[in-house]
Order: structure tokens, then C-alpha cells, then sequence
């Protein structure tokens, strides 16, 4: 199934206080990624607004917390229901804006209700618990709400990465305030509004839009007890400095340079399939996608049945597009630096076909290179587009030796026949 694009600019406003409010700040616009037209505008909210947004969030987390888990679960039923049904909507809606094909789009959403679902399930779970500390002494600890809980999210799953958090936080009690990615802000108008639907009383889930000057403003916010970051590695350093500076709890997640172990004795089909799915999948813009090989040995009919499936797709309905023409433009002097530097193009990107109807949009086909070296920019530095970079070893143990010296650490995987070879990566 294809995306369908909105007819119209869509408008999203910050939700402050339980109701869309338009920022003072001015607005941005919203660009798709398939064809490169203004599909939103979302507007800023001043420092001023965004205090008052959070002194609000506050105040009603005070009842909220107060409300048993039983009823507050019983709201986020709702809200399930709510994004089952309109599920599809809200897939094309974020493909649109963040160029993922339908289908991700979808999984993404999907993967968000698993989280909903579990979420549901804490009301059956112990919070809290006794324990004799002496003679006479008892202990009693229980979970309480921590108030109000910021979360700040990257483009690349508007949806998915959102709902890691929205449905814990809500269920335990606190709070919520959401900055979306300032180029994927519209999914917020879906989310928000469900939770409006579903019953949220008003105050407890707020949107606030903008960059680097809205995150500030929200860290340093006194009644912002916790934040949850995910984004690129630079920005999660800086924000959990900002936030643990200040005594606040900070989970950051950041980057990725994620290494596939290919050995000769591995499934020629699975591999073919899953390395290449790994590197195209949502074009390359995600934290757990393959990027380098660490082909060992002689492993060219392997490499072969990965440029046979990656040359295979269709771009707008197989693989998605990259996010910004400014990405791209880095991708492709990219791809020209590695090469310059004397390593060997697989399979270009930069001459795959562009679907018809959408040639302005920011399309880079699957790109393999070759006799890539470790340390290189190729090897190590998190490009976020669909580029795996091959770098040849001659043994396991030199692929590990790679592996061991990257200073990411998001994934790694291994392609192999041999369980205990397996084991051997694994641990
Ligand atoms: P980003 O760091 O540019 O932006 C993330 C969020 O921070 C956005 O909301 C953005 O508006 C805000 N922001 C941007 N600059 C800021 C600044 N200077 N100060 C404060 N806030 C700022 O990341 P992105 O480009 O949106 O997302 C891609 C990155 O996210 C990649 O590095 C990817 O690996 C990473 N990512 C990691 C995970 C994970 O689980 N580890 C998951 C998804 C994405």
C-alpha cells in the first residue's frame, strides 16, 4: 500500500492546558520527504507559554496521581481502542511527514501499542511491598508518580519512540509533556487528540514544539522532574548534562554505527535478505540499522544476494525517502569522500530511479561500498542514510577486534551456521 499525502497543510498548535493553542513565537513549516511540498505548519510557543503549560501539567497531576491505577488504566484502554481504529490515518499521516513507507509507518505504530498493552498490565503488578526492618520496625515502600515527565523526540519514529513512554508514564500516574521532533511534528495532532478522546483530563498530556530553546525552557522548568531523550548522540550528551546538573532523573539515548559479523558459513538466503533489509529499512534512518559489514573470509556470494535484494526495491513503496534535502546533500558528499578516498562503489544510490510524480523529493537508493576501512568515516561515523559499508577481515577474530573498538553501542549481529561461532560474538 502506498502513502497517501495530506491535501492540505495541516495546522498543529502546541497543546497546552488540554487545548491547542497557537505558539507566540512564530511557526515552521512541515516538508514532506516524498515530494518536498509543505504539508504542516506548527507554530512555537514563547518561554512564557511553555511555563504556563507546565505550572498547568502540574497542577493536574496532582488529582491524577490520586486517581487509582485502575481508572487511569481504564482511560488508556480507550486511548487503544482509539489508535486501533484509526491506525491506517495515522501510518500515512507520519509517513507523510517523515518519508518511512506505509508499511513502517505502520510496524512503527504497532510497536507503540505493544507498549500500550504492557502499560495496561502494570495495574496488576506489585507497587509497592513491606518488609521488617527490626523488632517493631516496619518498612513500606511504595511507586509513587514522580509529577510532571518531559520526553524530547527524533524524526525518525514520530510514533513508535513517543509511545515507549506516553503509556508508562500516564498509567503511573504522571504528567506527560511531549516535545516532538521539530521536523515531524504533526503526529502529535493524532496522539494528542486520541488522548483527548479517550478521556484525558485536561492538563495531563501537553505538546510543545520548537528546538533547542523549548527543550531548554522544559529541562530547566522546576516542576519537570524527569526527561527522556532519544535523538543523536551530541544532543543526548547536552540535555543529560542540562537535566542531571540540575538533581533531575535523565534517561538519553543517542546514536549508532551498528556492525554486522558476515562468516562464509552462513545462510546465503537469510543473510541475503536480512543484511540488506537491515541497511534499507526506513532508508537507513534508524538506531538499529546495519551499517558497517565485517565480511570475513570470502563471502561474495553473499555480498551478491545483498545487492541482488537491495537493488530490488522500489523506492516510495519498498524503501522510504531521507528526511531532508540538507541529509541528503551530506549523504551524497559523503558516498564522494569515501570514494575518493579509494573505496570501491557496490551499488550506488545516487542513480537509482525516483518514483514518477515525486522527483523533488529526497530519495537516495541503497548504496554498497567496498574495502572500507576500520576508523574510516565510511566505518565510523553514523551517516543515517541506506549505506553499508563493507570492511574485508580475514578471520573472526580481526572482525572482532573491529567490533570491539566501535564507540557505539546500540546493536550487533551475526550471520553464521555455527551456534557456538554465534556464542563466541554474542558474548
Ligand atoms: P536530533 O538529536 O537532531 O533531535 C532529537 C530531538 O532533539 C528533536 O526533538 C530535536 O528537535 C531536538 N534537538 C535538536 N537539536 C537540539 C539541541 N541542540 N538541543 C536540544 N534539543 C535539540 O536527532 P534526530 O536527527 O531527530 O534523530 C536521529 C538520531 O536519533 C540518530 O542519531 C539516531 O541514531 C537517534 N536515535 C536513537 C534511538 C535509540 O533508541 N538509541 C532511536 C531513534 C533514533
Amino acid at each position: 500500500m502506498q502513502t497517501v499525502l495530506p491535501k492540505e497543510v495541516l495546522t498543529c498548535h502546541n497543546m497546552i492546558c488540554g487545548e491547542w493553542v497557537q505558539g507566540e513565537l512564530g511557526s515552521f513549516d512541515v516538508i514532506s520527504p516524498y515530494h518536498a511540498q509543505k504539508i504542516g505548519v506548527a507554530t512555537l510557543p514563547s518561554k512564557n507559554q511553555i511555563d504556563q503549560a507546565l505550572e498547568f501539567a502540574h497542577k493536574a497531576q496532582k488529582n491524577w496521581g490520586k486517581t487509582p491505577i485502575k481508572e487511569r488504566s481504564q482511560v488508556l484502554y480507550n486511548f487503544r481502542n482509539i489508535l486501533i481504529r484509526d491506525l491506517d490515518s495515522i501510518a500515512h499521516l507520519k509517513s507523510a511527514e517523515c518519508g518511512k513507507t506505509f508499511g513502517e509507518a505502520r510496524a512503527g505504530l504497532m510497536k507503540g501499542l505493544e507498549v500500550l498493552e504492557f502499560a495496561l498490565s502494570l495495574q496488576n503488578l506489585d507497587l509497592g511491598g513491606k518488609l521488617e526492618g527490626a523488632r517493631g520496625v516496619s518498612c513500606e515502600y511504595r511507586r509513587e508518580p514522580l509529577g510532571v515527565v518531559a520526553n524530547i523526540t527524533p524524526f525518525n519514529f514520530p510514533g513508535m519512540v513517543p509511545m515507549w513512554t506516553i503509556p508508562i508514564c500516564l498509567a503511573l500516574g504522571n504528567a506527560y509533556v511531549w516535545k516532538p521532533s521539530d521536523k515531524t511534528p504533526l503526529t502529535a495532532l493524532k496522539i494528542a487528540n486520541a488522548l483527548v478522546e479517550a478521556g484525558l483530563p485536561r492538563g495531563l498530556f501537553t505538546v510543545l514544539h520548537g528546538g533547542i530553546e523549548s527543550v531548554h525552557a522544559i529541562i530547566d522548568h522546576p516542576q519537570v522532574k524527569a526527561i527522556g531523550f532519544v535523538g543523536s548522540t551530541k544532543v543526548a550528551q547536552a540535555v543529560y548534562q542540562r537535566g542531571t546538573h540540575l538533581g533531575k532523573r535523565v534517561l538519553a539515548l543517542g546514536g549508532a554505527k551498528n556492525h554486522i559479523v558476515l562468516l562464509p558459513d552462513a545462510n546465503l538466503e537469510l543473510s541475503g535478505l536480512g543484511i540488506s533489509d537491515s541497511f534499507t529499512g526506513c532508508a537507513g534512518q534508524r538506531c538499529m540499522a546495519a551499517s558497517v559489514l565485517l565480511a570475513v573470509g570470502n563471502v561474495e556470494p553473499h555480498i551478491q544476494k545483498i545487492i541482488e535484494r537491495a537493488s530490488s526495491l522500489k523506492l516510495g513503496s519498498e524503501m522510504g525517502a531521507l528526511i531532508t534535502q540538507t541529509q541528503k546533500d551530506f549523504l551524497i558528499g559523503a558516498i564522494e569522500r569515501i570514494e575518493k578516498a579509494g573505496a570501491k562503489i557496490l551499488l550506488d544510490g545516487r542513480r537509482l530511479q525516483v518514483p514518477q510524480g515525486y522527483e523533488n523529493g529526497y530519495w537516495l537508493g541503497p548504496t554498497i561500498i567496498d574495502q572500507v576501512f576500520p576508523g574510516s568515516e565510511a566505518a565510523s561515523v553514523e551517516l543515517f542514510g541506506p549505506i553499508l559499508s563493507i570492511v574485508r577481515c580475514k578471520d573472526l577474530s580481526e572482525a572482532m577486534k573491529i567490533e570491539n573498538s566501535v564507540e557505539y553501542g546500540n546493536a550487533c549481529s551475526v550471520f553464521t551456521s555455527s551456534g557456538a561461532l554465534a556464542d563466541r560474538v554474542v558474548r
